[in-house]
Parts: C-alpha cells; structure tokens; sequence
C-alpha cells in the first residue's frame, strides 16, 4: 500500500469553519500508526450543487471495474461515475449507493484536480485514476491489499501494482475510506484527492526510499496550491511551534511521518516545498522531486541535488528555510 493519508482536523481556519488536513506517506503503514491525528465528528458542511459531478453515467460495462468488482460486489452492487479528466482520458469512481453523495463530490473534482496535477507535474502521466470510496472497514483493507484492518483516522490512501522505475505504473487506485464523507468537508476530500492523485501521476518517477520530506511535502504542496488556504490552516502544528520558538531545526527525517510527531513532519515538509515554490519558482520545485524522488535518501545525494537545482547547499537550504518560516509567524 502506498500513499496513506489519515484524518487531521483543522483548527483556526476562520472564513471555512471546521475543515481536515490529511497527511500521508508512501510506505507501508499498519493500523498501529493512528496515534497521531484524531478527528472528532463534526457536521459535514452542506455541498453545494456545483460540487457535484455534472455529467454522471454508470459505466458498468467499463474494464477498469474488473480490479475491484471481486472485491467490492460481496458488500452490495456497485455504482460508477465516469469523468472526463482531460487528454480524452476518463477517470472512474467507484462505490456503493451509501457512498453516493461523496462519489459525486469526488466526481465534481476530479477534472479540476487533475487540471491542477498537470498544470504542476505536466501531462506525462495516464491524466485519469480509478476512485473507489469503501463502504466499511473490511472493504477498506482490502481494497488496499492490506491484511489488517486500517486505523479509523486513515481517510484514503493508494496502491499500485510492483513497477520499474522509470515506467508508468499499473493498477494505480485511490481508496477513500468508509468515513470520508462523513468526516471530511467537500474542501477535505478535495485537498485528499488533490494529494493522492499527485502520488498517481508521480509515482512512475518514485523509488521507494526516496525522501519522506520532498515526496509528502510535494503532495501535498500539490493539494493546496491555488486554493488560497492560508499557512496557520495548513500548517496549524508549525504555526504554534514557530510562535513559540519552537521552529524545527532540520528537514523531517523519514521516521518523523510515522511516529506521534507526524502531523509536524507533514507540516513542514509541506512548507519545505511552499518555500521552494515561493522563493523559486514550482519548475524548480518539480525539477528537485525528480531528482530525489529517483534516489534513495542519502544526504550527499540531497546536497548535490539542492546545489544542482536550487544552487544551495544543504545546510544553506535549510538555513534559508527557517527564515522564511520565521516570516509566516503570525
Ligand atoms: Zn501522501
């Protein structure tokens, strides 16, 4: 399983009210890894129509249900929504008629969210995904491959089948879990598909080992660019801790996105690329994910790479980083 993404609520996000940041990592994850983020119930906001997909057809004849129809028809009859996604491609979402009002919120996304993935990554990827939205836990796990049943706060996560580097992955999907819609505002399920997605189109050029940092940060820069979200909403950990002085001291090590500290590793991963972005420009950006991305995690590689790229050492990288942190302290 790859890609995993638990519930996190938003606090302090004044003009939207309640909302939920996900975070997420590309290794395997075990339903013991909950421990981080906790999201309380709290009323999904009402869903606007425009939110909803326009064009709905069931594609029941449609190959790509073969991948789960094994898995998912034992716990009802299944519905799809097709989705033009750009290119002439089509994306799928796939669930259960209770799924229905997030499927279609999932549906009404999926164009733009892939529109904002090419606009970033470029179009060298298959530009359409299949969604499935799991109906209970038990379909969850297994639509992720998992032995286990996954921890609660999980909100989506995405698989793949084993690929070489370098080629385009296949059997790629992204499972949403069965409380998704429940707990996450149509902002929330955007902003998880936006960050899953970006691990569809990115994961041919990924190896595994690369850096938690760039590969979680650069999702999930992916997943708030040009939504106008504000640093303390995204970043609510880092923005108390830069406030009280507690700012990090070095790009998160990879053991950082799964211990009780994970919400401040996604964090400022996040902000790590937000500064790339910011202070550079996103091709740069783009140009140091596919770098690291194709290597494992070593601190020579990343050094010559940020020199390479950015023209900046390591150390002065992170230096220049913790500045410009210091200016987004409220
Ligand atoms: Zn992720």
């Amino acid at each position: 399983m790859q890609g995993l993404r638990r519930f996190r609520r938003w606090c302090g996000a004044r003009r939207r009210g309640q909302f939920a940041l996900t975070v997420g990592m590309v290794t395997m994850l075990t339903g013991t890894c909950g421990a981080v983020l906790v999201a309380p119930n709290w009323a999904m906001p009402k869903i606007r129509a425009d939110q909803l997909a326009s064009a709905q057809q069931v594609a029941a004849d449609d190959p790509r249900l073969a991948a789960v129809r094994g898995i998912m028809e034992p716990f009802g009859p299944l519905t799809a929504v097709r989705v033009a996604t750009g290119d002439g491609q089509e994306s799928l979402v796939v669930g259960h008629s209770g799924q229905r009002v997030e499927m279609d919120v999932l549906a009404g996304e999926l164009a733009p969210a892939t529109a904002s993935v090419n606009e970033l990554w470029g179009t060298g990827w298959a530009q359409s995904a299949l969604v499935v939205v799991a109906s209970n836990a038990s379909e969850f796990a297994a639509l992720l491959r998992s032995g286990s049943l996954l921890s609660r706060e999980v909100a989506a996560a995405s698989v793949a089948d084993p690929f070489t580097h370098g080629t385009q992955p296949t059997g790629q999907r992204v499972v949403f879990s069965p409380d998704a819609g429940r707990r996450l505002s149509p902002d929330g399920l955007r902003t998880v598909l936006r960050h899953e997605l970006t691990h569809i189109a990115t994961r041919g050029d990924t190896v595994d080992g690369a850096p938690q940092w760039m590969l979680e940060g650069f999702a999930e820069y992916a997943a708030h660019r040009a939504q106008n979200h504000h640093f303390a909403d995204i970043a609510p950990t880092l923005s108390t801790r830069l406030r009280t002085g507690a700012a990090p001291t070095d790009l998160p090590a990879d053991s950082a996105f799964t211990g009780p500290d994970a919400a401040a590793a996604y964090e400022a991963a996040w902000s790590a690329c937000a500064f790339v972005a910011e202070t550079y420009d996103e091709p740069r950006l783009v140009e140091l994910y596919r770098g690291l991305a194709a290597s494992k995690q070593v601190a020579a590689t990343e050094d010559a790479l940020l020199r390479e790229v950015l023209g900046s050492s390591r150390a002065d990288f992170t230096t220049a980083w913790r500045t410009w942190l210091e200016t987004k302290t409220p």
